[in-house]
C-alpha cells in the first residue's frame, strides 16, 4: 500500500515508539503521585510539555493537554462561551473542521448567533469581511489556520490583529500546520491555539490547547483538577511523552521537509496535468496552501469512485475529510469554495508526508491514468 494520506493521519516518526514504551511500564507511575514513580512519570510529561511548547514558541504552563484535535476545538469554543452562560456571539469560518462546525452550531441551538464567514474562491476568508461582523457582545473568533482538504492557508495574523484591537479572543486550529509549517504562537497573535499529534508523527488520542496567558476557561471535563484546573483526568502520559517526541523530531527537520514536500508536490502536480490536462488543482499558483496538499477536481468523475479504484490498485488517497468518509454528497469545503457543483463531487485529495518519496508519486501518477481510462471506458463505452 502506498499511503499518501498524510493529512488524516501520518505514520509515528522514527523514534516516538522508543520514548513511548518506558510509559507503559517501567515509568507508569500517575504524574499527580508524590512517590518516586509519581516524579519519574511527572518528569516524562514535564519534558515532553517543554517538546510541545517548543514548537509553538511558548512556556509550558500555556500548554494543556487533551485527547486530541476534537477536544482541544471543543474546549476552546465551549470553554470561553461558557465562562458567558453561552450568551452573546460566535464567528467561524464556512470551511472549519467538523469538530469547530458542530460544536458551533451546539452554540447556536443553547441561543447563542453564530455568523458562519464565506470563503472566496481561493477558499480564503476576507479579513476585513470579518472584522466588519464583530459585535458588542462576540464572545470567540475561530478560524483554521490550513484546511485539512484543501491546504489553503487563512490569512490569520490580520484576523487576530482586529480581532485584538476589538477585544475579541481568537482561536486557530492549527492541525494540519503543527509539522508542517513553522508556527509561532506569538507572532499568530492568537489566544488558543489546537494541535494534534497525530497528524505530526505522535500517537493518535493525544493533542493539546495552547492558551494565551491571560486567558481563563470554563472547563469542559471536570474532576481531579489536573492541568491546572483546565483539563481533569490523569492525563495519557505514554501519549503525551510520544507527542513531545514527535514534536521535538518535526522540529528539528522541518525547514528541509517542507522543501522537500514542496518539490515532491510540485512533480506531482506537473505529473497531473501532464496524464490528466482536463485536472484542476484548488489553489493552484497561490502562496498560501500547505506544502503537502492537492487538491484535485475531475471532470466527469466521482471522487469516491476514483478513491475505490485506486485502492484495489494499492493507493490511500482520500475524497474528503476522513473523518466524514462514508458520506457520499461533495465536501462543504468544496462547496463553499463555491465550486462548479457538477464538479464538486470529482474532489480528491493527495496529502504527502513524511514517508513519502518521487518514486511512489511516479507510480501514483501512472495508476491515476490507468484508473481514469478505465472509469471513462466504463462511463463511455466505445
Ligand atoms: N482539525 C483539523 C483541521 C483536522 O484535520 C482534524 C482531523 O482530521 C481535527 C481537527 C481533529 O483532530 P483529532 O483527529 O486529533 O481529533
Amino acid at each position: 500500500m502506498i499511503y499518501l494520506d498524510h493529512n488524516a493521519t501520518t505514520p509515528m516518526r522514527p523514534g516516538v515508539v522508543e520514548a513511548m514504551e518506558p510509559y507503559w511500564w517501567k515509568n507508569a507511575g500517575n504524574p499527580a503521585s508524590v512517590h518516586g514513580a509519581g516524579r519519574m512519570a511527572l518528569k516524562g510529561m514535564d519534558r515532553a510539555r517543554q517538546q510541545v511548547a517548543d514548537l509553538v514558541s511558548v512556556h509550558p504552563s500555556q500548554v494543556v493537554f487533551v485527547s486530541g484535535g476534537t477536544e482541544a476545538n471543543n474546549l476552546a469554543l465551549f470553554g470561553q462561551t461558557g465562562k458567558h452562560n453561552f450568551q452573546g456571539h460566535v464567528i467561524i469560518s464556512a470551511i472549519e473542521h467538523p469538530s469547530v462546525m458542530a460544536p458551533a452550531m451546539e452554540l447556536k441551538r443553547r441561543g447563542m448567533s453564530v455568523t458562519i464567514m464565506e470563503v472566496d474562491r481561493n477558499g480564503r476568508v476576507d479579513p476585513m469581511n470579518l472584522l466588519g461582523c464583530l459585535r458588542d457582545d462576540t464572545r470567540l473568533v475561530s478560524v483554521m489556520h490550513a484546511n485539512n482538504e484543501t491546504g489553503v492557508i487563512q490569512p490569520i495574523q490580520d484576523i487576530a490583529n482586529g480581532c485584538r484591537a476589538a477585544g475579541v479572543p481568537v482561536h486557530v486550529d492549527a492541525v494540519q500546520t503543527a509539522g508542517k509549517l513553522p508556527l509561532n504562537f506569538a507572532e499568530l497573535g492568537v489566544d488558543m491555539l489546537s494541535l494534534s499529534a497525530h497528524k505530526l508523527g505522535g500517537p493518535k488520542g493525544v493533542g493539546a490547547l495552547i492558551l494565551n496567558k491571560s486567558i481563563s476557561l470554563h472547563p469542559l471535563v471536570f474532576g481531579g483538577g489536573q492541568e491546572r484546573n483546565r483539563r481533569s483526568g490523569t492525563e495519557n502520559l505514554s501519549g503525551i511523552v510520544g507527542f513531545g517526541a514527535a514534536c521535538m523530531r518535526v522540529s528539528r527537520e522541518l525547514m528541509s521537509e517542507q522543501k522537500r514536500l514542496l518539490s515532491l508536490r510540485g512533480e506531482l502536480e506537473r505529473g497531473l496535468k501532464d496524464t490528466l490536462p482536463e485536472c484542476v488543482i484548488l489553489g493552484e499558483g497561490s502562496r498560501y496552501r500547505l506544502p503537502n496538499t492537492t487538491g484535485l477536481l475531475l471532470p466527469n468523475m466521482d471522487g469516491e469512485t476514483l478513491v475505490m479504484h485506486l485502492d484495489l490498485a494499492g493507493f490511500a488517497v482520500s475524497s474528503g475529510s476522513a473523518c466524514s468518509s462514508g458520506r457520499t454528497e461533495p465536501s462543504p469545503v468544496i462547496r463553499a469554495m463555491q465550486v462548479d457543483p457538477a464538479l464538486a463531487g470529482s474532489f480528491i485529495r493527495i496529502s504527502l508526508g513524511w514517508t513519502s518519496t518521487g518514486e511512489e508519486v511516479e507510480k501514483l501518477l501512472q495508476a491515476l491514468g490507468r484508473v481514469v481510462k478505465k472509469l471513462q471506458a466504463m462511463a463511455f463505452p466505445p
